[in-house]
């Protein structure tokens, strides 16, 4: 009897420790969500079936248009970001709070318009099976930029918006950013300069895992060349190995000497032969040459990843000094273009992970762990990950992103609603550096 009476009570002191860690604003912010939660869906509905692949500029930025309005209801302004009309690219909408003078953290909540479903894709329409939901970008990302609307509306009507500034960034060619880099994600980056943390909403890889860490990427082109010569006199001292042996021993050397842990890069595309003919904006070439001629050019493209600025300049460094190693009769070259920077796995950014994972423990939905970066490709948070902290993977579950079977797991859609308005809010509330 007495044993009985002392479990109840350790039942109810635990239950009341867990009550308590969620004040009475968050618990009315959670309720908020749960109530606006069938509306968030419709308006998904709504920007799914508004084709939006990234070079359907007109579909982009009737997405923007949409969402540009239901920040006005929650008191944003926002702005339509155009850039240069020879890009090609929608521009980006841009929507910002601010009210009075700033007590917290200055918050960057980043998302995109565009999805990889152009117009002349088969997979055009939302639909529901149950708790899923299919839709061309319903996971990447219209759900995340979903996510961050009912996010802010419930921090809105809870009347915490006070005294904050919140930017919120919608690019409208993610998928496929627009050339140059420098132009197309400027406002992003100016955006980024005055802020103090970065939330991207790009998938998430399950309730108790977000992204403290993205890799670079970026591509190469390598280019070799021998002395086109009958084949019979190859390896002698006036032919040597020609163009193709050239190549492989470069490839070889790449193989058995770079790999290290967080680093990969992919020979994508090969060509080689007597005459040669690579073009690299289409990925596509064709080459002559017969078998009783010694290879006269080759050329492979193909990708690299790395974590850190530091691994991208040594890696570089040492792929430039095997391919200088040449083999008899042979000469190569090597260039590299690095499109997105890395996302590094800095201490500010496990600050941020660490007041997500307090809120997962609060919601009593288990600790959150950084997610293993050599998993996940590079993001538009990449670009401003060097001026501000930040997490990424704060948007919905799902599956078969980039292909005509995308869906978006509505089970879990309330909860990361919830906790990324928590999070929002805590930061917020959070001391700022000025
Ligand atoms: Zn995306």
């Amino acid at each position: 009897m007495k044993n009985w009476y002392l479990f109840v009570l350790i039942i109810i002191f635990n239950f009341s420790i867990h009550a308590q860690k969620l004040s009475k604003t968050e618990k009315r912010i959670i309720t908020l969500v749960e109530t606006n939660d069938k509306e968030a869906i419709l308006l998904l509905e709504k920007i799914v079936n508004i084709n939006s692949g990234t070079l359907n500029l007109e579909g982009v930025k009737k997405v923007g248009d949409v969402l540009s309005k239901e920040f006005k209801k929650i008191g944003f302004k926002s702005s339509w970001k155009e850039v240069p009309l020879e890009m090609n690219r929608a521009g980006h909408l841009f929507c910002e709070i601010e009210t009075g003078k700033v007590k917290g953290k200055k918050i960057l909540l980043i998302g995109h318009l565009d999805t990889v479903f152009e117009r002349d894709s088969e997979f055009q329409e939302f639909s529901r099976d149950g708790n899923k939901i299919f839709g061309p970008g319903v996971d990447d990302m219209k759900g995340g930029d979903i996510i961050i609307l009912f996010a802010l509306k419930a921090l809105y009507q809870a009347d915490v918006l006070k005294n904050t500034q919140i930017i919120v960034a919608f690019t409208g060619d993610e998928e496929k950013a627009g050339e140059p880099i420098e132009i197309s994600r400027k406002d992003l980056i100016d955006a980024a300069k005055r802020s103090d943390i970065a939330l991207a909403f790009e998938g998430a890889t399950g309730l108790n895992y977000a992204t403290v860490a993205r890799r670079s990427s970026g591509s190469w082109l390598l280019k070799t060349t021998g002395v086109r010569a009958h084949s019979s006199g190859i390896f002698n001292e006036k032919v040597g190995a020609g163009a193709i042996f050239e190549m492989s021993r470069i490839l070889n050397e790449f193989y058995t000497q770079l790999p290290e842990k967080n680093l990969t890069f992919n020979p994508a595309t090969v060509v080689g032969g007597t005459t040669i003919d690579f073009d690299t904006s289409q990925a596509k070439g064709t080459t002559y040459g017969k078998t009783n001629i010694v290879s006269q050019k080759s050329i492979v493209a193909g990708d690299i990843r790395c974590l850190t600025e530091e691994q991208i300049q040594k890696t570089v460094l040492k792929m430039k000094e095997i391919v200088a190693n040449n083999l008899p009769g042979t000469s190569a070259t090597i260039e590299f273009e690095l499109t997105y920077p890395p996302m590094q796995p800095t201490s500010g950014n496990y600050e941020v992970l660490k007041v997500l994972d307090e809120i997962s423990q609060d919601m009593e939905q288990g600790p959150v762990a950084a997610f293993d970066p050599s998993k996940r490709g590079a993001g538009d948070i990449s670009f401003v990950a060097k001026y501000v902290d930040g997490l990424d993977g704060l948007g919905t579950m799902g599956g078969g992103s980039h292909t005509p079977k995308e869906y978006m797991d509505l089970e879990n859609f309330k909860v990361l609603t919830q906790r990324a308005a928590l999070l929002i809010y805590r930061l917020i509330n959070q001391k700022g550096d000025n």
